[in-house]
């Protein structure tokens, strides 16, 4: 008998979407599988801890989607230091 408890996983991002908090982590036979409920994406990590696509996007989302403007990137504003002029 298998009951599989599929769990958020807080502040995990999906590698395919980018979205946060979109992660459910479950495990089968000890072997952690994690699959994304905003696209679809699912991936299971195989022994030596790399994580393999099990379930691959048929249009990826994030190309139709430029990441143009971003909140997260801080601009870096270079001034210019006059003391170093010459
Ligand atoms: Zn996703």
């Amino acid at each position: 008998m298998t009951s599989v408890s599929k769990r958020f996983i807080a502040g995990a991002v999906c590698p395919a979407c980018s979205e946060m908090d979109k992660l459910r982590m479950w495990s089968v036979d000890g072997v952690p599988h994690r699959e994304c409920v905003a696209c679809g994406y699912a991936d299971t990590l195989d022994e030596r801890g790399n994580a393999v696509a099990v379930r691959e996007l048929a249009t990826r989302v994030n190309a139709a989607k430029p990441k143009a403007a971003s909140p997260q990137v801080q601009t870096v504003q270079f001034f210019p230091n006059p003391k170093l002029k010459k």
